[in-house]
């Protein structure tokens, strides 16, 4: 993920925070100090607070980890977001159970923490605050308000992660039920379904006078749902394709010294959008349709495609997965990418390109060859 920067490893696994997390704990100092006319202790306090909510969100992402870990699902790597964090898990297992495990270890994590501390205040009689006071109430910085803090916020992250609607963790649960009945696609269907019906009902419920953090998370919710039904239906539509069968061989290619405007010919006249950039037979830059735009708006067709073009680019490979290389696209923000085969520049994977062999994949499955060993999904917790 873009923007962020490596914290610590834990069973091999980095974690990352998003360049943003700074900002947040500049915002903590400021709400719980100044603007609440506490001074630097209550600066410190808000940079306490919001240090050990990002502890418990790890934690949540490490509870996943350890299961994904467990059934020999390797964990790319954990990023915590301003609004939390994800655990990138290389493939999702082909288990139901197991992917029930994966999804429920991040709220058990939550809720144990929540009854060791309840456990702790009953013994050491603290009390323990309620979510209106503390939210409503910046002053109090004691021990007692952080204690407070981690209990409700522990018992939150785990109630709202068990809603069931991706991309909450409940999601998942419910696509594990669901999947033991169903097949993986349809199970996903149905719960993306579930999802947006309840995203409805949490949008409803904030017009009616919920507030307006519902509707966001209304919003929020009926994305995730159509994103996930939409990830893992293309890709079971792509499963066991590979790059050879959908690239374009005949791709017209452009000179570094050529201009802008030669690319804008090329693409008037023909289908081609995308350009690679050769000098000789080496390739050297790919000039795609959105730099093209760019570059004719910011410095006009006379801009050599040298200075337009993009450099520094994955490269595919006729045995690529379609899956990955359509990853690769998405990752990179890309129209296209180049093809080489032993070296050599042989054609251009597009987003097009994709959407063709789709269609014409959903409309006859059986229509190309598939490889047998299935890459498995990808998947966010
Ligand atoms: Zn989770």
């Amino acid at each position: 993920m873009g923007g962020s920067f490596k914290l610590l490893t834990v069973w091999g696994i980095d974690i990352k925070v998003h360049v943003t997390f700074p900002l947040i704990l500049i915002w903590a100092a400021i709400q719980f100090g100044y603007l609440a006319g506490n001074g630097m202790a209550g600066g410190v306090f808000g940079v306490i607070v919001i240090t050990l909510l990002f502890v418990i969100v790890t934690l949540h992402e490490l509870g996943h980890s350890y299961a994904a870990l467990r059934y020999g699902v390797p964990v790319e790597q954990i990023v915590l977001l301003p609004l939390g964090g994800v655990a990138q898990l290389k493939n999702i297992p082909e288990k139901p159970w197991q992917e029930f495990v994966i999804a429920i270890a991040g709220p058990a994590v939550n809720f144990a923490i929540a009854l060791v501390l309840y456990l702790f205040a009953r013994l050491f009689n603290l009390q323990i605050s309620s979510l209106d006071t503390l939210l409503n109430n910046f002053t109090s910085v004691t021990f007692n308000a952080v204690f407070s803090y981690l209990f409700v916020y522990n018992l939150f992250l785990g109630l709202f992660n068990l809603i069931p609607a991706f991309p909450m963790d409940g999601g998942r649960i419910l696509r594990a039920f669901l999947a033991t009945r169903l097949d993986y696609v349809r199970a996903t269907a149905v719960s993306a379904t579930i999802g947006r019906a309840i995203a409805l009902l949490f949008g409803l419920y904030g017009f009616l006078g919920g507030g307006f953090s519902l509707i966001l998370i209304a919003f929020f919710v009926y994305i995730g749902a159509g994103q996930e039904r939409e990830t893992v239906t293309t890709r079971s539509v792509l499963r066991g394709l590979t790059v050879g069968q959908a690239f374009s061989r005949q791709t017209q290619t452009l000179r570094p010294d050529d201009v802008v405007q030669t690319a804008v010919n090329l693409t008037l006249s023909s289908h081609q959008a995308n350009y690679p950039v050769c000098d000789g037979d080496q390739l050297v830059g790919l000039l795609t349709y959105p730099q093209l735009l760019q570059a004719l708006h910011e410095s006009g067709p006379e801009t050599a495609v040298s200075v337009a073009m993009l450099t520094d680019l994955p490269i595919l490979s006729p045995t690529s997965d379609l899956i990955d290389a359509q990853q690769l696209l998405r990752d990179n923000q890309l129209t296209a990418l180049p093809v080489m085969e032993n070296g050599r520049f042989v054609g251009l994977l597009t987003t097009s390109d994709i959407g063709e062999i789709y269609s014409l994949v959903s409309a006859a499955p059986d229509l190309l060859p598939r490889r047998q060993h299935e890459p498995l999904l990808p998947t966010k917790h």
